[in-house]
């Protein structure tokens, strides 16, 4: 499958959710089984032979394709998920995003120092919650981060740079204006 046929399917959103964001709509793409495999394939290609133990996923749409990655690598998988959302203890980061601030909660027995961790949400825009996110992953002292997004938005300032020694890839690249 071409690239201009997945980026077709992903909707875009003007003025959602405040005014002045063009939201890169993901749900269009999941729906259609030949671009949401297809999107697997492509993912799990980049990190197949990484070792990769653990994928974290960011709430919520990162769990929707960081799930069938893990289990297609053979890794666990666990979830990054807004304030108040785990059970069980957990560390938390905060962070600005592109529109607002928030935090991320990981439970603090998630990933242990011998794992090698994938990152996954479906958009990088400034970077903030993907930071946010390697930064709780860091914090257990895995052997190796790597950072993967389905769509990385070019044109939006990278305010939160993702530290450089974690390598940092993205299935599409697509430009906001
Ligand atoms: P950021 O922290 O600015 O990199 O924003 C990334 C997070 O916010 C991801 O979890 C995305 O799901 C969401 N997000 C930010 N901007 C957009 C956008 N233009 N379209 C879709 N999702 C976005």
């Amino acid at each position: 499958m071409t690239e201009e046929k997945l980026i077709e399917a992903i909707r875009i959103v003007p003025d959602f959710p405040v005014k002045g964001i063009q939201f890169f709509d993901v749900t269009t793409l999941f729906k259609d089984v030949a671009c949401y495999a297809e999107v697997i394939d492509r993912i799990c290609s980049l990190y197949a032979d990484k070792g990769i133990t653990k994928v974290a996923g960011i709430e919520s749409r990162g769990f929707v394709t960081g799930a069938a990655v893990a289990a297609r690598l053979g890794a666990g998988f666990v979830p990054i998920r807004k304030p108040g959302k785990l059970p069980a203890r957990v560390v938390s980061e905060k962070y600005t995003k592109e529109y607002g601030t928030d935090s991320l909660e990981i439970h603090d027995d998630a990933i242990t120092p011998d794992d090698v961790v994938l990152v996954h949400d479906d958009v990088l825009a400034t970077g903030g919650t993907a930071l946010a996110a390697v930064k709780l992953v860091k914090g257990f002292g895995p052997k190796a981060v790597f950072c993967n997004f389905i769509i990385n938005i070019t044109d939006c300032p990278r305010t939160s740079p993702i530290p450089e020694d974690v390598p940092v890839e993205s299935i599409l690249n697509m430009a906001e204006r």
